[in-house]
């Protein structure tokens, strides 16, 4: 069982090390994260998603057919883009018109 509870935080460990150095980490850093995470996993490692840079990625919460910049439309279903204003979602094939009946 302790053969376990070395392990498992090691490799959770290593997998935020590698994580840490694609976003550009400094060999200290990645190092200090490294351990840290392997003998306070608990601590470190909410610490870690809390603190590490966040990709860009844009997700659209407003509901309905929603008009964002140069005429692209949003769909609320699946958050695709979409150029023309269509009745249904070309990318999920959900009903975009609210209004009417
Ligand atoms: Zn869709």
């Amino acid at each position: 069982m302790l053969y376990i509870a070395i392990i498992v935080p090691l490799l959770i460990a290593w997998w935020v090390a590698s994580d840490a150095k694609k976003r550009g980490y400094s060999q200290g850093a990645i190092v200090a994260w490294f351990l840290g995470v392997w003998l306070v996993l608990i601590i470190f490692l909410p610490l870690y998603f809390i603190l590490r840079p966040k990709s860009t990625i844009l997700r659209p919460k407003s509901m309905g057919q929603t008009r964002s910049t140069s005429g692209t439309y949003v769909c609320p279903y699946c958050g695709n883009l979409y150029q023309e204003k269509v009745p249904f979602c070309p990318y999920c094939g959900r009903r975009l018109e609210e209004d009417g009946g």
